[in-house]
């Protein structure tokens, strides 16, 4: 039998920004029910050491951050539940949210639900992810100086985080399966013109070769066009072959942009359904770091305030 529940506040997601907004939204006493799927604390929890975050001079585990984040929210009196949210209905009011457990009814939903960032899914890619294998140049680039590092994508966030790797990187090599990069034409400049990168052009990776914890030490690359296989040494793999934004559950009730991403209403986390408000990488291609993201689910929670005030809640 469904059991059914009211919140004023339902999160949907676990990293930065949902923890964020339950943090804040719990301060204003709002008791929010924040609801994560199988990768609590999103994907921070993926990745090693985090030295960008403000308030660790001597860098954080990203794990221990999200816990730290979650710690901090259930003080305040946030509920934090593994439940995988599997339909929404935001057609009536209170929303309706359902997953295995139950439906919740939430007078304001606050979607934090990210992006995935596509795999290459290759041998050693899983295995060595955080140690040489990484998703985002941002993050993990600076434990790499002096070394050769690998990206893979041809398109704005491969050209993108090739050109940034080259400050500290000896040399990188931006691998791409077809002989035309995607990316813009200023971006595609940036990379023609950096010196320390090198285009490996109708080349696919085939396999991270290396182990845990010592890194990555080379790729297995094979030529799109002859079939022939190579070994490119090498002590990091960047992989930027564009994200997922996790916004299924809304393609029919909000809106989306072309590749998925949630549009807010401009300067704003309200979304074109009052009440429901957006935060983090699941409307956000530009700058997907774990501050910025906390930054929006900050204000995600601030704007929700006001609306259940205006509510009379
Ligand atoms: P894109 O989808 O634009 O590019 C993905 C790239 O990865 C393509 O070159 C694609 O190859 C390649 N690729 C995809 N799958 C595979 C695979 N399995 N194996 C090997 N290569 C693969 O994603 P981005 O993340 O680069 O960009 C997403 C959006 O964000 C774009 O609209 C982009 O313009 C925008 N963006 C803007 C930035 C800026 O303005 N500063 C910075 C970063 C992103 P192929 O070309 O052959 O399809």
């Amino acid at each position: 039998m469904t059991d059914l529940e009211h919140t004023p506040v339902a999160i949907i997601g676990s990293g930065p920004a949902g923890l964020t907004a339950a943090i804040y939204t719990a301060r204003a006493n709002l008791k929010p029910i924040l609801m994560h799927g199988p990768l609590p604390g999103g994907q921070l929890t993926t990745t090693t050491e985090v030295e960008n975050f403000p308030g660790f001079p001597d860098g954080i585990q990203g794990p221990e951050l999200m816990s730290l984040m979650e710690k901090q929210a259930v003080r305040f009196g946030a509920t934090i539940r593994q439940e995988l949210v599997t339909e929404v209905d935001l057609s009536v009011r209170p929303f309706r949210l359902t997953t295995p457990q139950k439906t919740l009814l939430c007078d304001s939903v606050i979607v934090a639900t990210g992006a995935t960032p596509r795999a290459l899914g290759i041998p050693g890619e899983k295995e060595l992810t955080g140690f040489g294998v990484s998703t985002c140049a941002t993050c993990d680039g600076a434990f790499f100086r002096n070394e050769v590092i690998a990206v893979s994508g041809g398109g704005d966030s491969a050209c993108e985080e090739a050109h940034f790797l080259t400050r500290f990187a000896s040399k990188v090599y931006l691998i791409h399966r077809r002989d035309e990069l995607r990316a813009s034409k200023i971006m595609q400049d940036r990379v023609m013109n950096n010196p320390k990168i090198e285009i490996l052009w109708n080349s696919v990776v085939t396999e991270v070769q290396g182990k845990r914890p010592e890194g990555v030490t080379a790729l297995t690359l094979k030529n799109t066009l002859s079939g022939e296989t190579s070994t490119l040494p090498c002590a990091a793999l960047f992989v930027a072959i564009g994200h997922t934004p996790n916004s299924g559950l809304f393609r029919d009730t909000l809106t989306l942009d072309e590749n998925g991403y949630i549009v807010p209403n401009p300067n704003s986390t309200t979304t074109s359904v009052p009440g429901v408000f957006v935060c983090g990488d699941v409307q956000d291609h530009v700058f997907r770091q774990a501050i910025t993201a906390a930054g929006s689910g900050c204000m995600a929670a601030i704007e929700a305030e006001r609306y259940l005030e205006g509510l009379g809640e």
